[in-house]
């Protein structure tokens, strides 16, 4: 076994997924303490801009794997591929982001080499035993799980977007293609469709800074004003399971326990009560600041700026004087 950290570079048209370049981050700081070298694996086709993004971060290699077949996301052909990356690396300790992707080949990858895993880790570290520490989040983040993945096999770890920085490097890592070989049972699972959501507004598993709206918002076009915020604050629109549920917002901006996880640096919640199953997907964010009439909303114990206000007038309000800030009208 080498003594190098592999990073799963989860890309899509050629784009990387900002929580993957983060992992470079946690990568380098156990590389460091292993002796190995970091190593990037691309998966997919063409993978040049990829490869180039990648590289930015100051990686050491850059494995990438292109095929036709692998353009777009396969769990059983992402798994091959992978699993061909770690056998030639042999490495110590596998990243990847806790994203979609990263959340659904983690395990299947952790089964076909044979490797211990832990999901969506928030720290790592190598103990004085030379094993791999993580802490993860449970019980809807209000407590941490230390785990210890045990040493002699590969420790596959996925790490939870926003919680490194994108690292700085030189750009000179070396690039070496690995060939693409079908393993038995790849052709199992077919993407029949793939229906893409407007890319006009980002998602909220990408987005630094997200503006939430709740059932308060009280139909879809009043939504206008939080994408108003959002527009000016270059951020990602959420909304609660409530808005969702009455149709003023796509499930797809649902944030929560059966919505996505979200770690932004900046949380903004207009009008949303902080039902336990809210702050399920969101009191993990850096900041957290909540618009809500009632003074006693749960929302308060967990944001760390309040105003107790009626939304409807702070957040116009607030993105007139941020575009005022921007220079504009
Ligand atoms: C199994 C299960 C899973 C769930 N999963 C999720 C999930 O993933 N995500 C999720 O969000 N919920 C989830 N829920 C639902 C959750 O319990 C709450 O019902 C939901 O979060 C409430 O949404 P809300 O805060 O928008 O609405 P409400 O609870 O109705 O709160 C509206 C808030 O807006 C405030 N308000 C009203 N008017 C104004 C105004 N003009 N200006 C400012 N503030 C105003 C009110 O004071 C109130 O606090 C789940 C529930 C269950 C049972």
């Amino acid at each position: 076994m080498s003594n190098d950290v592999l990073v799963f570079a989860e890309q899509r048209d050629d784009r990387v997924h900002p929580a993957a370049l983060q992992t470079v981050t946690p990568a380098r700081a156990l590389a460091e303490k292993t002796g190995g070298q970091v190593v990037a694996c691309l998966i997919g086709d063409g993978l040049q801009a990829a490869a180039e993004t990648v590289a930015q971060t100051g990686v050491d290699r850059i494995i990438t794997i292109s095929d036709p077949v692998l353009a777009s996301y396969s769990a059983t052909r992402y798994r091959t591929a992978l699993a061909a990356a770690i056998a030639k690396i042999d490495p110590r300790i596998v990243l990847l982001s806790a994203t979609f992707m990263g959340r659904d080949l983690a395990p299947r990858v952790a089964i076909r080499v044979g490797a211990a895993l832990a999901t969506d880790v928030v720290a790592l570290e190598i103990n004085a035993g030379g094993a791999l520490d993580v802490r993860r989040p449970v019980y809807n983040g209000k407590a941490f799980c230390h785990v210890t993945l045990p040493k002699g096999r590969p420790a596959i770890a996925s790490v939870r977007a926003n919680t490194f920085p994108v690292p700085k490097g030189e750009g000179g890592a070396t690039r070496e293609p690995l060939a693409f070989e079908a393993a038995a049972g790849d052709d199992r699972m077919e993407t029949t469709e793939i229906a893409r959501t407007s890319g006009e507004v980002k998602d909220v598993t990408e987005a630094d800074i997200i503006v939430s709206g709740g059932r308060s918002l009280k139909n879809e076009e009043n939504f206008k004003i939080i994408y108003d915020l959002a527009r000016e604050l270059d951020a990602a629109v959420g909304a609660s399971r409530a808005a969702c549920d009455a149709g003023y917002q796509p499930h797809t901006r649902q944030v929560g326990l059966t919505g996505k996880t979200v770690t932004p640096k900046l949380y903004i919640a207009c009008g949303i009560s902080g039902a336990i199953q809210h702050l399920a997907g969101m009191r993990g964010s850096k900041t957290i600041v909540a618009i809500n009439t009632d003074r006693e909303a749960p929302i308060f114990k967990v944001a760390d700026y309040g105003i107790a206000q009626d939304l409807f007038k702070v957040v116009p309000a607030l993105t007139e004087e941020i575009r005022k800030l921007h220079g504009g009208p």
